[in-house]
């Protein structure tokens, strides 16, 4: 998770609405063709994977509301006058699925039954951060447990459910003709570092055989769209694979030996990936809190 992000739902939680604005008002919204009729929007929050085609637009995840404005407008530079027909969520986290209450006005949220449970309720991410409960019209109205098709823009766009990685809710979204994978939080890049949520059913274990799934079924060429950072490609789905490997092997050194967490963030096989040391502490911490050492 950015450190950005969080100071703006710092703002938010403090009632500083006046100020929390600006936050929003500085965030530029990107857009960028990924490969067919696939393109993604960076922004303020989570990745938003978009086809474009004769039927319209379908986005994958939506950031928050007070971006839609600057989403629209993204969208009208790569789609024209095309109307949003469909919105799936990848899972329920507010920086993915903030702007449903916006897009779902006109268009149908879709998404794997945990996302709407965890909507309905919202709650406290092991991160710290906290999500209200989302509005009604925010909630998906098209719900499934294991996977789904939406036949638009000339290709079946796949959501599959993976069981227990990022949350217990999450789905890749593979579009089958334009060769592109959106990983949803399961795969981060370019800088972030991953993130286990275990108070919304996350898994280390998991993520590594969602992660080890997606790369034994899609093609070597496929174009990968993480929750957050650039998109990649394959060989960055197998980087990360080692990575989480590497790290699940040092917290069951720290477990056997009832290692602290210090000893966890010395231990050398984390040398090779150079993390700045504040990311490194955060993401091994909640690690070491969630399985070695759980209160
Ligand atoms: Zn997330």
């Amino acid at each position: 998770m950015a450190r950005k992000e969080i100071g703006i739902l710092l703002l938010l939680l403090s009632g500083a609405s006046s100020r929390a604005q600006p936050e929003f008002d500085q965030i530029q919204i990107r857009a960028e063709r990924v490969a067919g009729n696939v393109h993604v929007l960076y922004g303020g929050g989570g990745n938003i994977g978009v086809s474009v085609g004769p039927d319209g637009v379908l986005l994958v995840d939506d950031q928050y509301a007070p971006l839609a404005p600057k989403i629209r407008a993204a969208l009208r530079t790569i789609a024209g006058d095309r109307p949003v027909r469909f919105v799936l969520n990848t899972h329920w986290h507010g920086d993915h699925t903030g702007g449903n209450e916006i897009f779902g006005e006109t268009a149908p949220i879709i998404a794997q039954e945990n996302v709407r449970k965890r909507l309905v309720t919202g709650g406290v991410l092991s991160n710290g951060r906290r999500f209200e409960p989302a509005p009604e019209g925010a909630l998906p109205i098209i719900t499934f447990d294991r996977k789904l098709s939406v036949h638009v823009n000339d290709e079946e766009i796949r959501g599959l459910h993976l069981e227990r990685g990022h949350t217990d809710g999450d789905v890749v979204v593979y579009f089958t003709r334009s060769n592109v994978v959106h990983m949803g939080d399961q795969f981060v890049s370019g800088g972030f570092l991953p993130f286990v949520d275990f108070n919304s059913g996350g898994d280390l274990d998991g993520l590594i055989a969602n992660i080890d799934q997606v790369i034994g079924t899609v093609p070597d060429d496929v174009r990968v769209i993480p929750g957050h950072g650039a998109v990649a490609g394959k060989p960055d789905l197998v980087a990360y694979s080692k990575m989480l490997k590497d790290t699940r092997a040092a917290l069951r050194r720290a477990k056997s030996s009832r290692g602290s967490l210090e000893a966890l963030l010395g231990d050398p096989v984390f040398r090779q990936y150079g993390w700045p040391e504040e990311e490194k502490r955060d993401f091994l911490g909640r690690l070491y809190r969630g399985i070695v050492d759980p209160r």
